[in-house]
């Protein structure tokens, strides 16, 4: 099975990035959609943007062996994980798999396919998170603090990542993007 990998901290521009790949790569990619206990934010669609579950349906699900991976994110008590349907659902659609999730995931998911091709989106300067986080206004001031904290863990993985992409232009951080999974497609599929 084929996967892109997508982390990065809160605020790096994940979920924008993906929105452009979506709409111009020209490898198929299918968003993976991802199951969380947390609350849904105002504009976010059920089964679009994430399944949200409670936690005790999350916890039965975890126990059924229904994730290919899953973790408490942030500290914040709530869960998220990419569920082994929506791997299949993307083999059906004839794509690859594209996983935005944090960097516990991603350990997980390298351990089940070493051929897995993982990008870290990061920021030009560490101030960027924060003036971001604040600029989209959907997280509390606590909320902003824990993640700034998760974002230090998170940076200090970047490493462990194929490939790490500065996201400062936009479209320049797509482009590189879709060179690496191009080349990746290429290594593999050829
Ligand atoms: P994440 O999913 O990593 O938390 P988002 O995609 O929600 O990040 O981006 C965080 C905020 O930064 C959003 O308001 C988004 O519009 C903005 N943003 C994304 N990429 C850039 C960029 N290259 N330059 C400036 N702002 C950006
Ligand atoms: P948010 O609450 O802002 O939507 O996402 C918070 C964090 O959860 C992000 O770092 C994101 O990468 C991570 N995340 C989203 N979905 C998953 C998932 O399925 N598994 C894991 N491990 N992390 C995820």
């Amino acid at each position: 099975m084929r996967f892109v990998v997508l982390s990065g901290p809160s605020g790096s521009g994940k979920t924008t990035i993906v929105q452009h790949l979506i709409e111009k790569c020209p490898v198929k990619l299918i968003k993976s959609v991802s199951a969380t206990t947390r609350p849904a934010r105002p504009h976010e669609v059920e089964g679009d943007h994430y399944y949200f579950l409670s936690k005790e349906e999350f916890a039965s699900r975890r126990a059924a062996d229904e994730f290919l991976e899953c973790a408490e994110v942030h500290s914040s008590g709530n869960w998220y994980g990419t569920l082994k349907s929506e791997v299949s659902r993307a083999r059906e659609l004839g794509g690859c798999a594209l996983l935005e999730i944090d960097v516990q995931g991603a350990r997980q998911v390298i351990d089940h396919c070493s051929r897995a091709l993982t990008i870290f989106v990061k920021t030009a300067e560490d101030g960027e998170y924060e003036r971001r986080l604040r600029a989209r206004g959907t997280e509390s001031d606590a909320v902003i603090q824990s993640r700034l904290e998760t974002a230090r863990r998170e940076l200090a993985q970047a490493k462990a990542y194929r490939h790490q992409v500065v996201n400062d232009d936009l479209d320049r951080a797509v482009a590189e993007m879709i060179g690496h999974i191009q080349a990746w497609e290429k290594e593999n599929h050829d």
